[in-house]
């Protein structure tokens, strides 16, 4: 494996990658001379490797193929263990790891009870050396496919790992030899994996990540200012995520197997490891096309089985499924105290955002303004199976200079938590006749401080004196009903799944309007020449302080003030 041993110096050259590390799969990244975040297969060509080892006779089996082992040797392989990684066993769920080895409690922690040596005695293996095995694993993939030896890297974790987790993951990882730099959270690694492409436009923006897994989904609502990410809400749920897909095919075509065969290839637990890995299967081809097919050898009872599903019938089947993760999403913004309309990227990440359904059903929930990034709403979006490895490699790559006290400083929660604006600040060119101005945020709410922000605004089109209003400024939403077109009594409406009862006869618009508040700092600017324009720089400090300057573009001089807040 030629990773190095616990103990052993960490040598001086730092040669980092990223890993993400889920339940389900992990995959390891690196970033290229010209700064691209790429994707490492491993010797068996796989960019997903499953998070699975599984031991037969003393080998180790590992990715690919240690979950085909889930069929023959379910009880020496060990799945889904990343959340169980500094837990006590009391607070954690065992039900992911049913059909392969079962977690047990090991002193307080979490423990497998494994074959993995020669000898035929059972081994209490703790998480966390089955983490260590792991990263092992993935860093000598990583060192084979660099031709240079990894030692250390950045580590994507969900954004509610405790810091327990955090400790038994630094551990886990240095006694693989690789030291961990930083741990990166997954949405933030998400947006990073764009935001680092070289045809990104940094600006101000909301960002939804709507990590879809295999065995939870998670959902992050991040504000994204000058560069600095926050994250202001999060959710998770471990009920609702690719497992669960996978039991609605199980079921389905467990329910064509016993009408023909009279028995249910549930009940034996290979047969159901067959059918499970094979529902999978089906499910992803299912991404792709309009029909799968399935096919195994000796389901149940010595029987074959085959079958063929459309993508109407598997939707039609997944409804209930996809609705709850479309609410998931508009709880997490909510509880960010955000209007669906203040959303203007939607990130998908995780495996089980390839499903086409789910990102066709936030089209219809966002405004057309927002972009939706997922394979098969924009043709450019990355593959949301490989976004947190990339955005690890990029931070690994960031960070691999510093020094660790630089490292340590920059996570340490005085510098991240920094205060955030609560309220927009905004700009209102009002002409002195007509008193009349329009309202451009300029610094958008939940910038942190202290922050600079430029902008050039238009003056009303007659010139003249002006006046320079610095607002604060709070998001509304302004709800108009409007009657829909009627044609011989029916709507208009090519929704033909809706009735035209009394209520659907009337349409809702819904638009962002801004309510102004406190002005900050006012400017008057004299004799601004017809079509002028001048600009406006607002400059929060630490202590909310604001320093606001104005100046025609083009004249000479300009007007500043300070304001105490
Ligand atoms: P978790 O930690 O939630 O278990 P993970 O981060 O380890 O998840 P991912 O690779 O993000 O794992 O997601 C795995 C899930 O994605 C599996 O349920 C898998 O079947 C599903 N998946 C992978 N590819 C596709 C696809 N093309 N279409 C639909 N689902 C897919």
């Amino acid at each position: 494996m030629g990773a190095q041993e616990e103990g052993e110096e960490v040598p001086h050259e730092i040669n980092a990658i990223g890993i993400s590390f889920g339940n389900s799969n992990s995959s390891i990244a690196y970033t290229s001379s010209e700064g691209k975040a790429e994707v490492i297969a491993n010797e068996e060509g796989d960019r997903y490797i499953p998070s699975i080892l599984s031991y037969i006779e003393g080998e180790e089996y590992h990715g690919t193929q240690a979950k085909s082992q889930l069929v023959r040797n379910s009880q020496n392989t060990v799945a889904y263990f990343r959340d169980y990684l500094g837990k006590d066993f009391d607070s954690i769920d065992p039900t992911p790891c049913h059909a392969s080895a079962h977690p047990k409690k090991h002193e307080s922690t979490v423990a497998f009870s494994i074959q993995d040596t020669e000898s035929d005695s059972q081994n209490d293996v703790t998480v966390s050396e089955i983490t260590t095995r792991h990263i092992r694993r993935l860093a000598s993939s990583a060192s084979d496919y660099l031709g240079k030896k990894v030692n250390a890297a950045v580590i994507s974790v969900p954004t509610n790992f405790t810091e327990a987790q955090k400790e038994a993951m630094t551990k886990a990882s240095q006694a693989a030899g690789v030291q961990l730099l930083q741990m990166i959270s997954e949405p933030t690694a998400a947006v990073l994996a764009y935001d680092a492409r070289s045809d990104a436009e940094i600006k101000d923006k909301i960002i939804v990540v709507a990590d879809f897994g295999g065995t939870r989904s998670d959902i992050g609502v991040i504000a994204s200012r000058g560069g600095m990410y926050s994250i202001l809400s999060t959710s998770h749920d471990y009920e609702t995520a690719g497992a669960q897909l996978d039991q609605l095919l199980i079921d389905h075509f467990a329910k064509e197997f016993i009408k023909k065969n009279k028995t249910d290839p549930r009940q034996k637990p290979k047969s159901l490891a067959k059918l499970k890995l094979e529902a999978e299967a089906t499910k992803k081809a299912l991404s792709l096309g309009g029909n799968a097919s399935l096919s195994i050898e000796s389901l149940a009872d010595g029987v074959d089985f085959a079958s063929t599903i459309n993508r109407t019938r598997y939707e039609m089947l997944a409804a209930k499924i996809f609705g709850s993760l479309t609410r998931m999403i508009e709880d997490t913004v909510r509880k960010a105290d955000l209007d669906i309309l203040d959303v203007d990227e939607v990130i998908l990440s995780g495996g089980t955002s390839h499903t086409p359904r789910i990102s066709q059903n936030l089209q219809r929930l966002f405004s057309p303004k927002t972009r939706i990034l997922s394979p098969s709403t924009l043709p450019t979006a990355i593959d949301p199976s490989s976004l947190a490895a990339r955005g690890a490699a990029i931070q690994a790559s960031l960070i691999s200079e510093f020094d660790k006290e630089d490292i340590e400083q920059s996570t340490h929660p005085m510098v991240t938590v920094t205060p955030h604006l609560r309220n927009a600040i905004g700009v209102m060119v009002v002409s002195d006749d007509t008193k009349k101005g329009l309202f451009t945020a300029l610094v958008e709410k939940e910038t942190a401080v202290p922050c600079r922000r430029a902008g050039i605004f238009a003056a009303p089109r007659e010139g003249g004196d002006v006046m320079v209003k610095v607002c604060e400024g709070a998001r509304d939403i302004k709800v108009t009903k409007k009657e829909k077109a009627k044609t011989n009594g029916k709507a208009a409406s090519d929704d033909s799944d809706l009735d035209s009862d009394d209520e659907e006869d009337e349409e809702e618009i819904r638009e962002k309007i801004w309510k102004v508040g406190t002005v900050l700092a006012e400017a008057a600017i004299k004799g601004v020449k017809k079509g002028g324009k001048v600009e406006v720089t607002v400059h929060v400090g630490a202590d909310l302080g604001v320093v606001v300057t104005a100046r025609e573009v083009g004249a000479k001089g300009g007007v500043r003030g300070n304001l105490d807040k």
